[in-house]
C-alpha cells in the first residue's frame, strides 16, 4: 500500500517514518510512504501556499491551487484504487472501522492543513475529510501520521503476528483488549492474576474475555451503550 503525504513540512515526518514497524514495513516493501513538499506545486517566485482570508479575520488560509496541483500531479503518476483525504479538525471522526475500510485501498493521498486551515474549495477534489479527535492541532502532519500508522498495521505482514492486531481494542469488536501482564510476577505487592500462570488456555481465554468487558465498562461505557460519566465528572 502506498501513502502520499502533501505538507509544507515534509522533514517533520521523516524521523517518525524512519523508525520501528513502519520503517521495517517500507524496507520489506509492504508499504511506501512518499512525502511531498506543497511548495513544489506553487508557481510563483516565493512559493506561496497561503493568503489572507476573504471577509477578513485573523491568520492565513492555505490556497486552493497548490493543493489542487499537488493532488492532480500525484494522482497522474499512480494506478490502483486510491482515496484522497483532507486531515481536518472539521472532518468525520477517525475510528478503527475507518482504518479497516481505508486499508482496502492501494493508495491514500493525505493533505495536511496549516494556519487557519485550507480554502473550503479543496473539499471539491478530496474524497473525505477526517479528524483524529475533537481538539485542534496546529497542522495535519501528526494526524496524517496517526492515520498511516493505524492503517498500515492492518496490512498483513506489517505487524509480525497478525493475531496481535486482531486481539487489539476496537478490532472488529465492541470491547477494548484485555489487560496484559509480564514479569515480574509481583511488583510492589501487586501480583499477576493467578489464572494467567495456570497454563489452562481455556480458563485464560475466559478470564481475558471477562476482563476485557470489565475494562470497557469502566473506561469506555459509551461504546457499550451504557450511560457513563465523562472525565470531568470522574475527577470530582
Ligand atoms: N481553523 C480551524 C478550525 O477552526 O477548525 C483549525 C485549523 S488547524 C489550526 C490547522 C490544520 O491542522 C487543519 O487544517 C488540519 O489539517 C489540521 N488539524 C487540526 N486539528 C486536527 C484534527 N483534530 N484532526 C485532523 N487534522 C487536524
Amino acid at each position: 500500500m502506498r501513502f502520499d503525504v502533501i505538507t509544507i513540512f515534509p522533514k517533520m515526518l521523516n524521523g517518525f517514518f524512519a523508525e520501528g514497524i513502519l520503517h521495517q514495513a517500507q524496507l520489506t516493501g509492504k508499504i511506501e510512504i512518499h512525502l511531498h513538499n506543497l511548495r513544489d506545486f506553487t508557481d510563483d517566485l516565493h512559493r506561496t501556499v497561503d493568503d489572507r482570508p476573504y471577509g477578513g479575520g485573523p491568520g492565513m488560509v492555505m490556497k486552493v491551487q497548490p493543493l489542487f496541483r499537488a493532488v492532480k500531479t500525484i494522482n497522474a503518476s499512480l494506478s490502483g484504487k486510491r482515496r484522497t483525504i483532507l486531515l481536518s479538525s472539521q472532518g468525520k471522526l477517525f475510528r478503527q472501522a475507518d482504518a479497516l475500510r481505508l486499508a482496502t485501498y492501494d493508495g491514500l493521498i493525505l493533505l495536511c492543513g496549516r494556519y487557519e486551515g485550507v480554502d473550503e474549495r479543496v473539499i471539491s477534489f478530496v474524497d473525505e475529510e477526517i479528524s483524529i479527535g475533537d481538539y485542534v492541532l496546529t497542522g495535519g502532519e501528526i494526524a496524517a501520521a496517526v492515520l498511516i500508522e493505524t492503517v498500515a498495521r492492518l496490512i498483513p505482514g506489517v505487524v509480525g503476528r497478525f493475531e496481535s492486531v486482531e486481539g487489539d481494542s476496537f478490532y472488529n469488536k465492541r470491547h477494548l483488549g484485555p489487560p496484559q501482564y509480564t514479569r515480574p510476577r509481583i511488583f510492589q505487592g501487586l501480583a499477576v492474576p493467578e489464572v494467567l500462570l495456570s497454563g489452562d488456555h481455556s480458563r485464560i481465554e475466559t478470564f481475558r474475555e471477562e476482563q476485557a468487558w470489565r475494562k470497557t465498562a469502566q473506561q469506555r461505557p459509551d461504546i457499550l451503550g451504557i450511560r457513563g460519566h465523562n472525565c470531568a465528572e470522574k475527577q470530582n
